[in-house]
């Protein structure tokens, strides 16, 4: 009697769920219906509580942030009951021994999805703009750079894509010229080549279009766009962020385009084998090609560096205030930049002579972020010295508050005060999870914000450091 009274309620939800899903397939198309919806499985109703399943994590992220919210919608419009859809992945042996087949099905939709026909205008709307300085012209040249350089200036004189430099992976600190380099192969190529296509944009606008493409069923232009693309540089990709599942398509892409022999130009912050989340193969993938690192400047570049800008500015700078910028300004090219604009710019201004007095007033800000460099290996040590522990603790996954406090500390301010990223800190600290990272800055500023002698410490080792 009650297994009837409950399977006939869900015949009701089950019409219920076939019209929402009708609905959805509707809006949205039949490429997503046949790429997402229809693995949606109804599983039960309850007190306004509805079970839906898929068969997969991939599936699931997927449906999750792009259509669920309508689902809900939609539903709650037949039925104000529902408050709560819980989406999981089916765990039965039969769905997971479909598991595979499934995975694998929206992925290649995907990459499918990215090429056919094709029209310059629509290339060209797709990429972003190019900066007219960042020419091959405009970038000095000297040790750090130099095989970057070289790398890059052979990706944009080549022909014809060669598998050995495709994908040509460039990667540096923040403002040492991967950006500029980028922009300089795609000038060089729409000079003396301009048959070939070029675009350039950054990972997050890529990732962007991407997903709006597929949500909006938009992926004809975008395929159209990729289609007779050359040459794709995606700059930054270290910023790709969100589901693990979204990632992975855009990998995917990547290897698509590859077979399809275009070009690719990567730059990221870090060496493909360091960036996170991402899949090992994928990883090594991204660094089959030419991977050049561009390395922190040297005097003799940020002088070269100051002195080629000198040319263009058509200004006059005492060469030994070049000189003290290259000494004093070493954290990177942006800043550097930024430092002589500002010098210039204040001389201009207010019609003074430049000199190492006046410059050392207009940059003191800069100058005073500029003294000190401040180590991991710094921080390890005072935290340890101000509580008594040894600095192998540091490293350790010793729990006891004593250790794990100081640690904790130690952490926050690698995160304050170097460049560091999350993850590079938590492998400096023993190797530790990015996420014991952020629990521990986030432990540290409640405790400042909760007990004033905490804080007091806190403050007293930064200003130790900062020494
Ligand atoms: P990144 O992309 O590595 O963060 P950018 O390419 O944006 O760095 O460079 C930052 C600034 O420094 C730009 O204005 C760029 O023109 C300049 N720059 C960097 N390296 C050089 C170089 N070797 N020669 C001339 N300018 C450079
Ligand atoms: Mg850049």
């Amino acid at each position: 009697m009650k297994a009837e009274r409950i399977s006939n309620l869900n015949t009701l939800e089950l019409d219920n769920f076939n019209s929402v899903i009708g609905a959805l397939k509707e809006k949205f198309g039949e490429m997503t219906y046949n790429a997402w919806l229809k693995f949606i499985k109804f599983e039960a109703y309850e007190k306004g509580e509805l079970e839906l399943s898929v068969p997969t994590r991939f599936i699931k992220d997927w449906v999750n942030s792009n259509y669920l919210e309508h689902f809900y919608n939609l539903w709650k419009n037949g039925d104000q009951t529902l408050h709560t859809i819980n989406l999981h992945v089916e765990t039965n042996p039969a769905a997971v021994a479909a598991k595979t087949a499934a995975e694998v099905k929206p992925l290649e939709r995907a990459k499918d999805n990215i090429f056919e026909v094709s029209s310059k205008k629509d290339i060209e709307k797709m990429g972003a703009a190019l900066d007219p300085r960042f020419t091959f012209d405009n970038f000095v040249v000297g040790k750090p750079n130099e095989l970057a350089h070289a790398a890059a200036l052979s990706v944009a004189e080549a022909k014809e894509v060669r598998p050995g430099s495709n994908p040509l992976f460039l990667y540096g600190g923040v403002g040492l010229g991967k950006t500029h380099l980028m922009h300089a192969i795609a000038w060089h190529i729409k000079k003396n080549n301009p048959s070939r296509n070029v675009i350039y944009l950054s990972a997050e606008k890529f990732m962007y279009q991407f997903i709006r493409a597929l949500r909006e069923k938009d992926i004809m232009s975008f395929k159209e766009q990729f289609r007779s693309v050359d040459v794709l540089m995606i700059d930054d990709v270290q910023f790709i962020s969100g589901k693990d599942s979204t990632q992975e398509e855009f990998f995917h892409t990547f290897n698509a385009l590859i077979d399809q022999h275009k070009q690719l130009v990567i730059s990221a912050d870090r060496s493909p084998s360091d960036l996170e989340g991402i899949e090992e193969r994928i990883k090594s993938r991204l660094g089959w090609g030419l991977v050049a690192d561009v390395h922190a400047t040297t005097y003799e570049l940020r002088l070269g560096i100051l002195q080629s800008k000198l040319e263009h500015l058509k200004v006059n700078v005492p060469k030994n205030v070049l000189e003290f910028l290259a000494h004093k300004i070493t954290s990177n090219v942006r800043e550097l930049e930024g430092a002589l604009n500002k010098v210039v710019a204040h001389s201009n201004l207010f019609g003074r002579e430049i000199n190492i007095e006046n410059t050392q007033e207009i940059l003191s800000d800069l100058l005073r972020a500029n003294s000190h460099v401040i180590s991991i290996e710094d921080i390890k040590n005072t935290v340890s010295e101000r509580f008594n522990i040894k600095v192998a603790d540091m490293n350790s996954s010793r729990r006891a508050r004593a250790i794990a406090r100081p640690r904790q500390i130690a952490m926050y301010l690698a995160k304050k005060l170097t460049t560091m990223s999350l993850p590079e800190i938590g492998r400096k600290f023993g190797g530790k999870d990015h996420t014991t990272v952020i629990h521990a800055i986030k432990r540290v500023e409640e405790l400042m914000g909760q007990n004033a002698e905490f804080n007091d410490d806190v403050i007293l080792i930064t200003k130790l450091l900062n020494k």
